[in-house]
């Protein structure tokens, strides 16, 4: 029998924007189990509390099981916005519960954002490189994307001119253990860059999903604690992801209420709500301090298994490779000679059952093909030690 014809489809304008990487297309061999794939993004699995999570579901529903299945309000479950408020005002911000909308993940902020704010041809900063999923969220909303330019130490605030904030619909920023480079803002630059924000009226997206887990180095404060000193309009992402587990899908944006009013009736359009059950039950789970207990545990992962590739990667790799020092999150960035081409290493390195990402899909200017990410959040330490001797032979091969 013929096979049935595919049916045609006229794909809308931006869905023609989605496009599918030549990249992911070979990194599809990374789920074979002898891949060491250092390409994931995926938290650390040890650091889920599976237990504690299942207890909490149980609680939920024996005690408040109606509640828990019923539809809820679009702007979230009121207890958790003001638990979330409470946190962020702890650590220097001054926001109250109605100006938190709970969402489902930090990617469907970035959705809601791109939604509510960007028209085809907007204008909106990111740094570069920056997180990928976020450049692909916003580009469904087509908008013209303005590279600030980075250094060892993160965004750099005094490249934001005024001829290049102009118009700008926001800047994304990720001031801590950024996706992809692992690089963190220091506090100086911090205070430029809110100061400058407020001078040019520009709005900040501060997106911090790895916040929690630093474990070197001392914690800064969040440009949401800085915006309420210096007047700068920031909004802020965050996520249970990192700190609990991201199947729970659930996530936070805190802002400005009349931000807020609308994201909420943009959220109202796309899903009515995020999961109330997911809600009530990381409610009852953080209530009384239990991250307090956990991320220790957690920051204790990344640490042993950060050091243990920081530590293969000075012994194994020749001395004209570069590489990130992170205080945190889960990220390496290599920076190889100029001349080399961090895609044709890869080809090299699956064909010995070792993955990473190599760097230029992270820019939205132009990409630096010599560069690439390095993931030590789910790879065991003898696998890291044994994919970074592999990597090594070849970056040595490559420069010969
Ligand atoms: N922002 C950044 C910088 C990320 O790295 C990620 C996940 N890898 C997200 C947002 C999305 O996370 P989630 O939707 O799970 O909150």
């Amino acid at each position: 029998m013929d096979k049935p014809l595919e049916p045609a489809f006229s794909f809308s304008e931006r869905a023609q924007q989605l496009t599918s990487s030549a990249i992911r297309e070979i990194l599809k061999v990374t789920e074979r189990p002898e891949v060491i794939s250092f390409a994931g993004g995926l938290p650390a699995p040890g650091g889920f509390p599976v237990e504690v999570v299942r207890a909490a579901f149980d609680k939920v529903l024996a005690t408040n099981g109606r509640a828990a299945l019923q539809y809820g309000p679009t702007e979230g479950f009121a207890p958790l916005r003001q638990w979330v408020a409470d946190d962020l005002n702890r650590a220097g911000a001054n926001v109250a519960a109605d100006q938190i909308l709970i969402v489902s993940g930090s990617q469907q902020a970035l959705d809601l954002l791109g939604k509510v704010l960007i028209d085809k041809d907007s204008k909106v900063l990111v740094e570069d490189p920056s997180y990928l999923g976020a450049l692909q969220s916003f580009s469904l909303y087509q908008p013209k994307f303005v590279p600030v330019p980075t250094d060892e130490g993160g965004l750099i605030p005094e490249a934001i001119t005024p001829e290049l904030a102009d118009g700008a619909r926001f800047l994304y920023a990720l001031p801590n253990f950024q996706n992809p480079t692992g690089r963190t803002l220091n506090l100086e630059r911090r205070i430029a860059l809110v100061k400058r924000a407020a001078e040019l009226n520009l709005t900040i997206v501060e997106d911090d999903p790895y916040g929690e887990l630093r474990y070197a180095g001392e914690p800064q404060p969040g440009l949401i604690a800085l915006a309420a000193e210096y007047g700068a309009n920031v909004v802020r992402l965050g996520t249970f992801s990192k700190v609990l587990a991201p199947g729970l899908r659930l996530g936070y944006i805190a802002g400005a209420r009349s931000l807020i009013n609308k994201l909420v009736q943009a959220k109202q359009a796309t899903d009515l709500h995020t999961p109330t059950l997911t809600q009530m039950a990381v409610y009852e789970i953080v209530k009384d301090g239990f991250l307090e207990e956990h991320l220790p545990n957690v920051r204790e992962i990344y640490r042993a298994q950060g050091s243990c590739m920081l530590d293969a990667i000075k012994q194994e790799f020749p001395s004209t490779v570069t590489w990130t020092k992170p205080e945190g999150g889960m990220f390496i960035w290599l920076t190889l000679p100029e001349h080399m081409d961090s895609t044709k290493l890869l080809e090299k390195a699956i064909a010995q059952n070792v993955a990473f990402v190599p760097g230029a899909p992270f820019y939205s200017g132009a990409g630096k093909p010599n560069t690439l990410r390095l993931s030590f959040a789910t790879v065991p330490e003898d696998k890291i030690r044994t994919g970074i001797a592999i990597l090594g032979k070849l970056l040595k091969e490559y420069t010969a």
